[in-house]
């Protein structure tokens, strides 16, 4: 079974690395040289849970790869994610599965355009990952995976990919609906991550705020009513209760659209409230919240001078 990770950043280490350790023949793809340099002379090393362990593993960029793969798992910032799949489309065979985490909302339309729906599979994560530099990348957490085959046919795909999962540590599970963990994990994102980057806060902070419980209800109220003309399960309540249980858990924390910013680099915010607004406006819904907090993210990038 040969393994590609395309895009092996933060999380795609990680996840090539216990695959790896686990036995599974696996080679990385990403475009950033130093990174690359670093792996391929000195090997991957990776902290997870605070053990630090080294493997060797091919990395090369994606134009490099000759093997066809049998399964590949994506893990490009969202708005990567088309480059990447222009850029491995000679490493896909019609029977490779693809594997998405990425957060945001509708990546499987992008995907659709260069796999069958039958070979891609939808899912979440909630394991966390930073890149230390070159060649270095923390995991931490305990999971778990959550995914499930976007053609109903592919369910036995799906669970062979749980199987793959587990048999690295990763904690995979079957999800029977993943849409609803994918928007409620939008939803943490498109309320703490998004109020920290614009507010300089971390979550604690955010959390202590006078105005926290209108702005959740408010953002978190756009996402419920598109997914309802969407025809997407999602209880408004249970999720408000999710986003508080996550901000108890990782409460001094700085979210990732917070690091992204301090980094200089674009956030994810397009595929979150950004496309809450786009796609409400498109069936005749208002989105004030999504489309302001998408607005003052990319101001705030535009003062970063960040490239987009
Ligand atoms: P990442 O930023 O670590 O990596 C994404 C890409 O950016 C990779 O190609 C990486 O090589 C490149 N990159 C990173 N730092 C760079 C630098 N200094 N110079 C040049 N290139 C650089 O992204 P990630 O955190 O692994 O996230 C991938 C996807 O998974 C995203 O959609 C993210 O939202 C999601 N996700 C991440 C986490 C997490 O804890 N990291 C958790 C759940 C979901």
């Amino acid at each position: 079974m040969k393994i590609a990770i395309a895009g092996s950043g933060a999380l795609g280490s990680g996840f090539g690395f216990q695959m790896k350790k686990n036995g599974y023949e696996v080679t990385l793809l990403d475009y950033w040289d130093e990174h690359i340099a670093a792996v391929n002379k000195n090997g991957l090393t990776v902290t997870v849970n605070h053990q630090t362990e080294r493997v060797n593993i091919p990395m090369m960029k994606p134009s490099e790869a000759t093997d066809q793969f049998d399964l590949v798992f994506v893990f490009t910032k969202a708005m990567g994610l088309k480059q990447m799949l222009e850029d491995i489309g000679h490493t896909l065979s019609e029977d490779t599965i693809v594997v998405c985490l990425l957060n945001g909302l509708g990546h499987e339309n992008t995907i659709e355009k260069y796999v069958p729906r039958e070979n891609i599979i939808m899912g979440t994560t909630v394991w966390t990952a930073s890149l230390n530099g070159p060649g270095q990348t923390t995991l931490y957490g305990d999971g778990p995976v959550e995914i499930q085959n976007i053609a109903p046919e592919s369910k036995d795909k799906a669970e062979k990919v749980v199987a793959i999962l587990n048999e690295s540590h990763l904690n995979g599970h079957y999800s029977k609906d993943v849409q609803f963990t994918t928007w409620r994990k939008a939803c943490v994102n498109g309320t703490m991550n998004a109020l920290c980057a614009l507010m300089d806060a971390n979550i604690n902070e955010i959390f202590s705020t006078s105005t926290h419980q209108s702005l959740l209800k408010g953002i978190v109220s756009e996402f419920a009513a598109l997914a309802k003309v969407k025809g997407i399960h999602f209880d408004l309540e249970e999720t408000l209760e999710y986003i508080y249980n996550v901000s108890r858990k990782l409460g001094s924390h700085y979210p990732s659209m917070h690091q992204d910013l301090s980094n200089k680099r674009p956030t994810e915010i397009d595929f979150l409230n950004g496309l809450v607004a786009e796609e409400s406006r498109k069936v005749g819904l208002k989105a004030p919240y999504c489309q302001q907090i998408t607005d003052l993210i990319h101001a705030k990038e535009d003062l970063l001078g960040v490239a987009r």
